[in-house]
């Protein structure tokens, strides 16, 4: 746990997954990053599936930030990601926070890939049918753009987006949208910025005040060895932005003292980076 008033931070491990090592890293030759990741005989390197909780108790407000794979898939599809989700990990971080999955009043949508959000519902009965949402009280936080690019994709992330995943916050009307390139802050203690070469308007809270800081930096520095400019993913629909944007986020770690919170490192939570922000040095880690 780490404190970034008015918030104590804690990062859950919900699971873990494997994704192809040479889509991972883009345009680095595997001789660089198979020196940096855990690589089975299909290619395949280990990511965490990572959640933040967030907790501010004087003002009663507890917050999540994105929610793993879930339990929504099948044993063909599982197996083709080696997923492992554990549906407890939260409850159990909650139980040790003295709270319960109902204290969550809200829950940060960073964007609608499917290893974000696959833990927001449960199917209700059987496989294929309606699910659940196991934050039924929480207000969902979203950027509406994000939002519409899930029901638009291009062919090139279509299968990102599982509408299973979040069809149901809809329908139940728990969805905040977030508008705007320079929205509000959504209450004390957390700002909003954005990122678009990952994926149009992907969200990424900052968490504290004057006292320090930690910045979620989603699926624009997922790992540890993503911090380095040019090891961008395949994935990415505009790989110059988010060359551009990891820059941003590392100059505010090393100006500010910022922490940056990885959300599929397997062995690291956050980070605090000196360095340069071409190129940026792991000093210390928590959580
Ligand atoms: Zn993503």
């Amino acid at each position: 746990m780490v404190v970034v008033e008015p918030f104590e931070i804690y990062n859950v491990v919900t699971g873990t997954f494997r994704l192809d090592g040479g889509a991972m890293f883009g345009v680095v030759p595997k001789v660089l990053w198979e020196k940096a990741a855990d690589v089975d005989a299909e290619n395949r390197i280990l990511l965490a599936t990572r959640t933040l909780l967030a907790v501010n108790r004087r003002a009663r407000r507890v917050v999540l930030v994105d929610t793993g794979c879930g339990t929504k898939w099948s044993q063909a599809a599982a197996s083709r990601f080696a997923i492992r989700h554990d549906r407890e990990a939260v409850s159990r971080a909650l139980a040790d926070a003295h709270l319960t999955p109902a204290d969550v009043t809200d829950v940060f949508v960073t964007h609608l890939h499917f290893d974000h959000n696959g833990g927001l519902t449960e199917w209700d009965d059987e496989p294929g049918g309606p699910t659940r949402l196991l934050y039924p009280k929480a207000r969902h936080w979203l950027h509406r753009r994000q939002w519409d690019h899930a029901h638009d994709p291009t062919p090139r992330d279509r299968a990102s987006y599982l509408p299973e995943d979040y069809e149901a916050l809809a329908a139940a009307a728990v969805i905040n949208f977030v508008e705007g390139d320079e929205p509000p802050p959504p209450f004390e203690g957390v700002r909003w910025m954005l990122s678009h070469g990952h994926t149009p308007y992907q969200l990424h809270p900052l968490f504290g005040g004057a006292a320090g800081t930690l910045l979620w930096t989603g699926d624009v520095i997922p790992t540890v060895s993503h911090l380095r400019p040019a090891w961008v993913m395949a994935y990415d629909l505009y790989p110059l932005t988010t060359m551009s944007e990891k820059q941003e986020f590392s100059r505010r770690a090393i100006d500010e003292g910022t922490w940056l919170a990885l959300p599929h490192d397997p062995a690291v939570g956050a980070a605090a980076i000196g360095g340069s922000v071409d190129r940026p040095i792991v000093e210390r880690t928590v959580l």
